[in-house]
């Protein structure tokens, strides 16, 4: 019985890196009904703006999915369908493995960087309550609840503890939001007491970020509420080569949809040299969820089989490839199932 998975592959370079990772997946032989839905800005509006009934009923259906970018109007518009979908399906976890990459030239070469994080998915200033008081006086609600912060501190933890990390940091700037980020942290705080075994250490986001420039190496998990984890997400996709190559996975308590962490990139789309290495290697935890572990490996290791040879990489990384010798590159690997050296797979279960 083959599986079914949802694919939305989005729009700008969505499309493009989304066709490059079904025939990478495809290749390792795992076979998949993949169910195909248009979600891009241009069907929202068309849709009166909101999430199409088709594309929840799809994933009800097949629990899991594989989405490329959506783009998001800035100041105006409609509102962001990512948070409406994770808001939907109740992905409160959002989990961002980031590893340094063998091939990729950066500041860090030299520096091996292995930092999970997790995100909460729900809530914090997504709540999307924003109110103009009086002209030009505008309040913007930023959410918290012990609920959802349990939950994200749980599912962390959980993960730590699972796969053998040592540290977590929980990110705030509760000197400053002392009941909505004191409330996150009080949250954390509870959970850690029942993981002894996991160092538990605080920090405010402002240093956070000059820690991970400074000391990159001396972080392990991040546990983050909604918008930290949006923006250190890209500042430690920026340690390791960029967007074009970090993965990403929501999950709920029943549905899983895989994407990368990075956007529509409108300024690349339809250039042919967008990178799909980050989504090929969301479709490689994909394939774990689905217990396709040898597919998976066979999958990352045929990436980094590509990145160490370095001949077909695509100019985000340094190269001159465009996607599709990227792609034709990756699927050559896998099809001959050659392995790379390079560590495991960043676990997800
Ligand atoms: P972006 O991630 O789209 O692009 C940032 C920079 O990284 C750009 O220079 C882009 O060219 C580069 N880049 C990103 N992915 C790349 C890839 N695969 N290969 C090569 N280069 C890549 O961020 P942005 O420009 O701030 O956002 C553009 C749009 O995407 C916005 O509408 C935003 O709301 C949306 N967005 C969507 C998601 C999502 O659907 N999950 C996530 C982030 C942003």
């Amino acid at each position: 019985m083959p599986y079914q998975v949802t694919l939305l592959p989005g729009d700008g370079i969505g499309p493009e890196v989304a066709q490059a990772t079904q025939r990478a997946v495809n290749a390792t032989g795992v076979p998949i009904d993949w169910d195909c839905h248009e979600l891009s800005s241009k069907a929202l509006e068309a849709a009166g703006e909101q999430l199409p009934q088709h594309v929840l009923d799809s994933l009800e259906r097949t629990r899991v999915g594989l989405k490329g970018p959506v783009t998001t109007p800035i100041a105006g518009g409609h509102q962001s369908v990512n948070v409406q979908l994770r808001k939907r399906l109740g992905l409160f976890a959002n989990f961002r493995p980031v590893r340094s990459f063998a091939g990729v030239k950066t500041r860090y070469s030299d520096v091996h960087i292995d930092i999970v994080m997790f995100r909460e998915n729900t809530e914090d200033l997504y709540s999307g309550l924003e109110h103009e008081v009086v002209t030009d006086v505008v309040t913007s609600l930023k959410v918290i609840t012990r609920a959802a912060s349990l939950r994200i501190a749980q599912y962390a933890f959980d993960y730590a503890r699972r796969h053998q990390r040592r540290k977590i940091h929980a990110i705030h700037k509760a000197n400053i939001m002392k009941l909505g980020d004191g409330l996150f942290l009080r949250c954390c705080r509870e959970v850690a007491k029942e993981y002894p075994e996991i160092a538990y250490k605080e920090m405010i986001v402002d240093n956070t970020a000059m820690q991970l420039v400074m000391r990159p190496e001396t972080f392990d998990v991040l546990l983050m509420p909604n918008l930290y984890g949006d923006i250190v997400s890209d500042l430690v996709a920026g340690l390791v080569g960029g967007l074009g190559i970090v993965p990403g996975a929501n999950f709920g308590e029943r549905h899983a949809v895989f994407e990368a962490v990075h956007g529509s990139a409108p300024d690349i789309a339809g250039k042919g040299v967008a990178n799909p290495t980050a989504l090929m290697q969301s479709a490689a935890l994909m394939l774990s969820h689905l217990n396709e572990e040898g597919a998976a490996r066979r999958l990352q290791s045929a990436i980094e089989w590509v990145y160490a040879e370095g001949r077909h990489l695509t100019p985000d990384v340094g190269g001159q490839a465009t996607t599709t010798e990227f792609t034709d590159a990756v699927v050559h690997q896998v099809e001959k199932g050659k392995q790379a050296a390079g560590g495991p797979l960043p676990g997800i279960s």
